[in-house]
């Protein structure tokens, strides 16, 4: 006996745009293609860019660390353990380095980001090479990226302004003029190792002036002085240091943004392991089943439909058959002259339907997709 199931009759209320879309999901991706389930990007208020004059703003969701303030002074300290107040001075809105008071470092520790550095070297230009306006940025406290004033001064590439010291010189010197402010805009992704495996060497993305210098640069394990690094494995997060290399470099409009982990962190960016992605796909399916638990009719046939492309269930699976079934039978009862008023209900299920007998989400036995073409067929609705 079938069980007894309530339609709705207006067809456009009751069913949504979207499920049976795009590819459905697969071993190591959890969503669908075009998939309306994912949840919607936060929303973030951009900010705005820099002049030479004036530091741009930070967009909603970044975390300041130097904006010009003491108080943001405070969110640094020098980096000695115990630590102590940092004796870089602020002037004029800027952080500055004291030559010989030693590296500061974040009181913040974070790893992966996108990180926002303004900097600048003296306005006089004094010393040569690795001399003149040396600082560096670095990240988790472990590797830097190259802050120097190299215009027109010719230095080791793998030093230059920009490279991941050690590692890999900048793809272009995009610098201005001595003493003008320089603007990194640096990704991050810290190194992932899992039981002694290397899953992802790290990587750096630096953009300076807007000019993109690093693209994905691995790290290779950081890079280091005169030393050839090789891949290591790195603390989840550490604090920013700037280096105090005997120059008194300028920051301003310090802030970060936290980035999504990867797939191979736990994360949902990319494709994921089978394990992490059959355990999401299982708790988007029981996501969607409470959601068709709350509806009636084809909205709530269509939702159930819908789970099993997620995670299979011998309930929902019957419960799906036998909704099609019932409501083919009363397709089957309408009169012919009824039918035109159902179309857009029953090219919406057709499409369901078809999906999941194509996806092989309904054993190949289900014959509902060939008479549901068959009703559409009769009634000249066929594309
Ligand atoms: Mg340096």
């Amino acid at each position: 006996m079938l069980p007894i199931y309530v339609f709705a009759f207006t067809a456009s209320a009751v069913l949504a745009d979207g499920p049976f879309y795009g590819d459905p999901p697969d071993a190591t991706h959890p969503w669908a293609i075009h998939d309306m389930n994912r949840p919607q990007p936060p929303l973030v208020k951009p900010g705005t860019f820099s002049s030479q004059e004036q530091p741009g703003q930070a967009p909603s969701d970044a975390i300041i660390l130097f904006d010009g303030t003491p108080a943001t002074l405070a969110k640094w300290e020098s980096d000695k353990n115990p630590p102590v107040p940092t004796q870089w001075v602020v002037k004029d809105g800027t952080l500055q380095c004291v030559p010989g008071s030693g590296f500061i470092r974040s009181k913040e520790e974070f790893g992966d980001c996108q990180l926002h550095v303004e900097w600048a070297a003296p306005t006089k230009v004094e010393g040569d090479g690795q001399g003149r306006g040396n600082s560096g940025i670095f990240l988790m406290g472990e590797t830097e990226i190259q802050v120097l004033d190299n215009y027109n001064n010719p230095t080791y590439p793998d030093g230059a302004a920009g490279a991941l010291y050690g590692v890999n010189p900048p793809h272009a010197n995009a610098l201005r003029t001595s003493g003008q402010w320089q603007i990194y805009d640096i990704i991050f992704r810290r190194p992932i190792w899992k039981d002694g495996k290397l899953l992802d060497s790290g990587r750096y993305t630096v953009m300076l002036n807007g000019v993109v210098i690093q693209d994905a640069t691995p790290l290779e394990g950081g890079g280091g002085h005169k030393a050839r690094s090789h891949d290591r494995s790195m603390p989840d997060k550490g604090p920013l240091k700037l280096q105090d290399h005997g120059n008194p470099v300028r920051y301003r409009n310090i802030w970060y943004r936290l980035l999504p982990a990867r797939a191979v962190d736990g994360g949902d960016m990319g494709a994921m392991p089978p394990e992490a992605a059959s355990a999401k796909k299982q708790q988007i399916a029981a996501g969607i089943r409470e959601a068709a638990a709350k509806l009636q009719g084809l909205a709530k046939l269509r939702r159930q439909m819908e789970s099993l492309c997620y995670a299979p269930d011998a309930a929902t699976l019957a419960a799906s058959q036998a909704g099609v079934t019932a409501w083919i039978a009363t397709l089957k009862q309408t009169p012919a002259g009824d039918m035109n008023a159902k179309k857009s209900e029953i090219m919406q299920m057709h499409e369901a339907v078809d999906y999941m007998t194509h996806f092989k989400f309904f054993p190949a036995e289900f014959t509902a997709r060939a008479q549901i073409d068959s009703i559409v067929e009769a009634n000249g609705w066929k594309k």
